[in-house]
């Protein structure tokens, strides 16, 4: 299995338009962060998780390979906001997207364009898939097992592939979801600064949650500008900031 991130920044982005900040004028290409979106590669089938308004620039650059479905997280902009982006891979056949039944509703009523009864040409082709917290699902072959967690009130999910898990945009999870991410090989978990936050998790609590996990590696992702450039933080071992285009191999 391949994961390769494809942004690693909260809803604004990093540089934030208008800041001068140290991590907004950080030399550091590390410290440049699209919004959080990652693609799965599992026996050459790709699977994009959330799919946000740097989806066209961020496939350009690592040279826009076939996508095969995509698993949505929850609805927010900086998660849904590239779907349209997606009609050169849907041309032929409809896209397979993963999502809670709520998230399905939002798409419809946001793309109305895409389920009209007699759509315009060229719009993507979209298939809305609905699935539920810890019913697990197949897409040609692969087991993906959706995981619920709490963006602040909201019920959101993450996603576990075999011994990987992808979670982002969580404040707290409940305690089946933490059982479901014991002993991993390797976690991805949202850290959106040093300080607490009403709906994302905070370096700290993110570390807290690795810590009872136990995962072989960790990665964060969906940082803030406010974390600091990258190598101004210390991280445990085993833990690290993940960072645009950064791919690794489970
Ligand atoms: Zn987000
Ligand atoms: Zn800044
Ligand atoms: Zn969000």
């Amino acid at each position: 299995m391949k994961v390769t991130f494809l942004g690693t920044g909260t809803s604004t982005g990093v540089p934030q338009i208008g800041c001068s900040c140290p991590t907004c004028t950080s030399p550091d290409p590390c410290d440049k962060r699209l919004r959080a979106s990652a693609i799965v590669e599992v026996d050459g089938t790709r699977l994009l998780i959330d799919c946000g308004p740097d989806f066209r620039a961020q496939m350009l650059a690592i040279g826009a390979p076939q996508i095969d479905a995509c698993l949505l997280t929850h609805i927010h902009y900086d998660h849904v906001g590239g779907l349209d982006d997606l009609r050169p891979f849907c041309a032929h056949k409809a896209m397979p997207i993963f999502c809670q039944p709520k998230v399905a509703k939002a798409i419809r009523e946001r793309m109305p364009y895409c389920f009209a009864p007699n759509p315009y040409p060229g719009i993507p082709k979209i298939d809305l898939i609905e699935i539920e917290p810890y019913h697990t699902f197949q897409f040609k072959g692969i087991e993906i097992q959706p995981l619920l967690v709490m963006h602040a009130l909201m019920p959101i999910v993450g996603f576990k592939i075999g011994n990987f898990a992808y979670i982002t945009d969580c404040k707290t999870m409940p305690k089946e979801t933490l059982k479901q991410l014991k002993g991993l090989d390797t976690l991805v978990i949202n850290a959106l600064r040093h300080e607490v936050h009403p709906s994302h998790l905070c370096l700290s609590e993110a570390l807290e949650i690795i810590a009872k996990a136990k995962p072989r590696r960790a990665y964060l992702t969906h940082m803030a500008h406010n974390m600091g450039p990258q190598a101004s933080v210390s991280l445990p071992e085993g833990v690290q900031f993940a960072h645009d285009f950064l791919s690794i191999t489970i």
